[in-house]
């Protein structure tokens, strides 16, 4: 079948387009036709090349049916109606039914601020977004286990998060788009990227003096910071306690991704533990070592093991690991071997990611692309959910994206009491955030207002213009 989508101007309204998304992975794109007088929606039956009835650019075609797209004061509406509109037209219906955008449960904590009960909330999501049942639980229960820590927040609105970017990791894996770059290929600019970031980071504390700021919490991400040699990350996270975390009377929280189990040593351990941070991340993604290969990872499931057991004997008590449902050629069994194994590791958080193919990264390029098309991620989730909910963890913030195998999510279960405080926040944009380093983005959240500024990407860039970063976060402050 073949869509068509008719808008006015050289753009589709940007809801339209997002609507239109949701069918993307499993059906494709429609066709846009621009300077069109209406939006619509024309679905043609496939049909020979040049045979009677094929459907000309205006779809005024013989054949298929021309919808009209009502004009609608509330962009939900807009969205819904197209969403009806194409999944009867494809057949395809989307766990998350028509619900767009990477926060549901930024939704759910809006309509029970807005008092509604909890059944009014999973009415609202299943009758008016049209998400499954399951998916609409999901998101409440998300919700309700966030609200002590929103509520904390609104009372002490001058709580931050703090982000620090290390932009460097040890090898790319095929599906990342973060901001990454070869350590080794870098190693010449990295004790300058350091330095330029401790410039930036005592900038940043700067801001937060000036401003009578509350550090809650410290996150170190990337990248993978433990990519830094010992020397250097040792050095660097003294900075970072010297900086934010000795002259902060508020904190809660100072994570690190340590990431790839391969970049974890003794030394970088013992700084962290030194340091005072108490949780970190140990990533093994799967435990399958040809998936890890063939993902680029560099690493082995061994590894990971052994990571953890040296974690474990440095003294943390608070590890989280993430896991990706829908890998390039993993089946259920293969799925299953990672959660058997990540039980017997025992984290008090994991993180469950689906595949995401994004633009940047190279998977999309990649002909192993067409592997992923599995019909077996929403069991991959489902399991995974079940898994940990057996270990008596509970969601506690979720996010989606864009191009998600089967329009899945992303969620992170924990055990009670190891919620880290900074993601809850980061996703439901209800604190500040203030980044530092390549690739980070600070956020100035206040009633009714979000302002960003954000950091370059390329290191190159960001050892050249870290100043003009420290000074775009320091205008976030004015006009308040
Ligand atoms: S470890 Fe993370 S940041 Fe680094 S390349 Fe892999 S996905 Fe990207």
């Amino acid at each position: 079948m073949k869509l068509y989508f008719g808008h006015p101007g050289d753009q589709p309204d940007y809801h339209a387009y997002e609507a239109l998304q949701i069918f993307g992975g499993a059906c494709g794109m429609p066709e846009f036709v621009p300077w069109q007088e209406t939006m619509w929606l024309r679905a043609e039956e496939d049909v020979a090349e040049g045979a009677e009835g094929r459907a000309d650019a205006e779809g005024t075609g013989a054949k298929g049916v021309r919808e009209e797209i009502p004009v609608f004061s509330d962009s939900k509406d807009l969205e819904r109606y197209i969403y009806i509109l194409m999944r009867d037209i494809t057949g395809y219906s989307s766990p998350w039914g028509c619900l767009t955008g990477v926060r549901p449960t930024k939704i759910v904590n809006q309509l029970l601020s807005e008092g509604l009960s909890r059944d009014e909330v999973m009415r609202e999501l299943t009758g008016f977004y049209l998400a499954s049942e399951q998916k609409a639980s999901l998101a409440l229960e998300t919700a309700l286990g966030q609200k002590p820590f929103l509520d904390m927040q609104a009372a002490d609105p001058d709580r931050i998060g703090v982000y620090i970017g290390i932009p460097f990791c040890p090898s790319r894996c095929l599906y990342c788009s973060f901001t990454s770059n070869s350590i080794e290929k870098y190693k010449k600019s990295v004790d300058t990227y350091i330095d330029l970031l401790r410039a930036e980071m005592e900038a940043t504390a700067e801001i937060i003096r000036d401003n009578a700021l509350k550090v809650e919490s410290v996150y170190i991400g990337g990248g993978t910071p433990t990519s830094l040699g010992e020397g250097q990350f040792s050095r660097f996270i003294s900075e970072v306690v010297r900086i934010f975390i000795e002259p902060s009377e508020h904190l809660r929280e100072f994570s690190v991704e340590a990431g790839r189990p391969d970049s974890i040593t003794a030394v970088k351990l013992a700084a962290m533990k030194s340091a005072g941070v108490g949780r970190i991340s140990i990533n093994p993604q799967t435990m399958n070592d040809g998936t890890l290969r063939l993902i680029g990872r560099r690493h082995t499931a061994a590894q990971t093991v052994d990571a953890f057991d040296a974690a474990r004997a440095a003294g943390f008590g608070n590890i989280n690991t993430d896991i990706i449902c829908g890998l390039p050629g993993e089946d259920m069994e293969m799925f299953s071997h990672t959660l058997d194994e990540i039980a017997r590791l025992g984290p008090e958080s994991v993180t469950v990611h689906t595949l995401s193919v994004k633009r940047a990264a190279d998977l999309k390029r990649d002909e192993r692309r067409n592997m992923l098309e599995s019909s077996v991620v929403g069991n991959m989730v489902e399991a995974a959910a079940a898994r940990l909910a057996a270990r008596g963890m509970r969601p506690y913030y979720m996010y989606r994206q864009k191009n998600m195998l089967g329009n899945h999510e992303n969620v992170a279960y924990c055990l009670p009491g190891y919620e880290s405080p900074y993601n809850i926040h980061i996703m439901e944009e209800d604190q500040t955030i203030l980044a530092a380093g390549a690739g980070g983005v600070s956020k100035f959240v206040a009633p009714g207002v979000i302002r960003r500024a954000f950091n370059v990407k390329s290191v190159e860039e960001y050892i050249a213009r870290w100043q003009e970063m420290a000074d775009r976060k320091r205008d976030l402050f004015s006009n308040t």
